[in-house]
């Protein structure tokens, strides 16, 4: 995911970039679509250049709860800064990037990957109510029921069992 030296000196108003989603995939952080959408705009600062834009990511997930996989779009807003002064790049601040004068093109692929990465929800839920599953058989009670639970519940069932 390069931005060029010269389109940052003419100027991106709200360019729209598609990053191949498997350049971005890493760990657990899975995506639904091919691409992964973003929106660029970036303006001259007195320190360099100042970027500002979206992405739009199809998270694939897993739930927590009953360990389905199920899609989830976030819109994300980022800004970064390119800068060839290096005493304003620190490592506490992934969003100011060390740009020197004679790169003429800068890839903001980590960059994007942090705000990526930090927006992910911790919890991660197919839905709010999501039901879960049977800790015995493993299904899924948002789709069928068991009687695992019933069985435990009903004492007649208990000895029936004993006898077998
Ligand atoms: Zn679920
Ligand atoms: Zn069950």
């Amino acid at each position: 995911m390069k931005v060029f030296r010269s389109e940052l000196q003419v100027g991106l108003k709200k360019k729209l970039f598609e990053i191949p989603s498997k350049s971005m995939e890493q760990d657990s952080i899975r995506f639904y679509e091919n691409s992964i959408k973003c929106s660029i705009s970036s303006e001259k600062s007195p320190h360099g250049y100042y970027l500002r834009g979206e992405l739009n990511i199809p998270f694939l997930e897993q739930c927590d709860r009953c360990l389905a996989d199920f899609k989830t779009e976030h819109n994300v807003d980022f800004s970064i800064l390119f800068t060839d002064k290096k005493e304003l790049v620190t490592d506490e601040e992934f969003d100011v990037v060390y740009f020197t004068k004679q790169q003429d093109n800068i890839d903001i692929a980590p960059v994007l990957m942090e705000y990526m990465t930090l927006d992910r929800s911790l919890k991660k839920l197919c839905r709010n109510d999501c039901k879960g599953i049977c800790p015995s058989c493993g299904c899924n009670f948002n789709e069928e029921n068991c009687n695992c639970m019933n069985d435990k519940a009903d004492p007649s069932w208990d000895s029936l069992n004993k006898l077998n």
